[in-house]
């Protein structure tokens, strides 16, 4: 067994000093406690300690985008750029790609992935680098009702391609229709995903009828939807059960009050941000003072290679505190640790240094003085 110290040593509540981590060579956790006077053969590190990271949004199976597509398209040409450049990516090319991603992910720090699939693409992959734990979404994507039954049966039928933690989950409101949703929500209370209020395109869809959305469906050659609401946010989530457990993913803009009555009417749901993404999509990171009634709901993800440059979770944190200098390196790590792994319902085996456990052990170098900033040569070495 090894014991372990640095500067800091994360724990949910507070940055400790004068700590010391027990931990067996596998990784496993024995103890988080103070330093006892002299210590004999302690192992110290300069930088702070703490929990691996957890990605809450992902989508692995998009890794083969990595570089291929422009900045600033905004939501729906960004859509349409997906479909055109899948045709151009060779088949080889994904599983190759997808590989390096999950070692990218695992050697940069991240143990648990909230994955969204379409495809069994990443069935294999993820069996074979099973040390990285990932909760598969099975995506549904429909908006003809008619459909609906299929579509259910057919995100069934992909879901034991998988093994691991998985279950279904919606894409967002403007791709889904009333009886997709519906179907879904009266299944098993599984955990759920949704992508929501990511754009201002999906806003004027729904409240105003107008905006990017429309030329996107004649594109795709889709007929125009039809939504009984005039807010995204009541088409997804109506019937949607208040116990459900589910991730709001994005919820860009979202304003406060709206994070609030999500937050209230759904106890159990997380916000998922991602911040990097939402810079290279659409020109602009979330709003943090808006989300500052759930800070305590508040988790990370990369979201795909399609529209960011890596998986790797500090990069979100170095943009939130570049944006948001006031946002303690803790609470940072917390949203990107302790609270990916409660949003991804792994909180007894994520996100912080339980005995017996296996979280993780990362050391994080590169930090300011007194202020804990990421400086520019900040990097993360994986000590178990
Ligand atoms: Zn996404």
């Amino acid at each position: 067994m090894d014991r372990i110290t640095a500067d800091l040593i994360y724990s949910p509540g507070s940055l400790l000093r004068e700590h010391c981590l027990e931990v067996e060579e596998d990784g496993t956790i024995v103890a988080l406690r103070p330093i006892e006077g002299k210590e004999r053969r302690l192992i110290r590190y300069k930088g702070i300690i703490f929990p691996g990271f957890v990605n809450a949004h992902c989508h692995l199976e998009l890794s083969a985008f990595r570089g291929k597509l422009k900045e600033g398209l905004g939501m729906t040409a960004f859509a349409q750029a997906i479909v055109q450049e899948r045709k151009n990516i060779p088949d080889e090319s994904h599983q190759l790609a997808l590989y390096d991603s999950l070692r990218e992910a695992f050697y940069t720090g991240t143990v648990a992935i909230g994955d969204i699939c379409n495809t069994a693409l990443t069935a294999d992959s993820k069996k074979e680098f099973s040390k990285l734990f990932t909760h598969s979404f099975m995506e549904l994507i429909g908006l003809n009702a008619a459909q609906a039954e299929e579509i259910v049966e057919k995100g069934k039928a992909l879901q034991k391609a998988f093994e691991g933690d998985s279950s279904l989950a919606l894409h967002a409101p403007y791709s889904v229709s009333g009886a997709l949703r519906d179907k879904v929500y009266a299944g098993e209370k599984a955990l759920l995903s949704v992508h929501l209020m990511e754009s201002g395109a999906e806003r004027a869809l729904f409240e105003e009828g107008t905006g990017d959305f429309l030329d996107f469906y004649e594109k795709i050659k889709l007929p125009l939807p039809s939504f009984s609401h005039s807010r995204s946010q009541d088409h997804l989530l109506e019937n949607l059960p208040q116990d459900r457990p589910v991730l709001f993913v994005h919820c860009l803009e979202a304003s406060r009050a709206e994070i609030e009555e999500l937050a209230a009417a759904f106890p159990l749901a997380y916000f998922c941000l991602c911040p990097k993404s939402n810079h290279f999509i659409h020109n602009k990171v979330p709003d943090i003072h808006r989300f500052q009634s759930v800070t305590d709901r508040l988790c990370l993800g990369t979201d795909s290679l399609a529209s960011n440059t890596s998986l790797r979770m500090l990069e979100e944190i170095h943009v939130l505190q570049q944006n948001y200098p006031e946002l303690s390196l803790h609470t940072l790590l917390k949203w990107a640790s302790t609270q990916g792994a409660a949003a991804l319902q792994q909180g007894d085996e994520f996100g912080a240094f339980m005995p017996g456990k296996k979280p993780g052990v990362n050391l994080l170098q590169g930090i300011d003085g007194d202020s804990l900033a990421l400086s520019s040569n900040n990097s993360i070495s994986k000590l178990y």
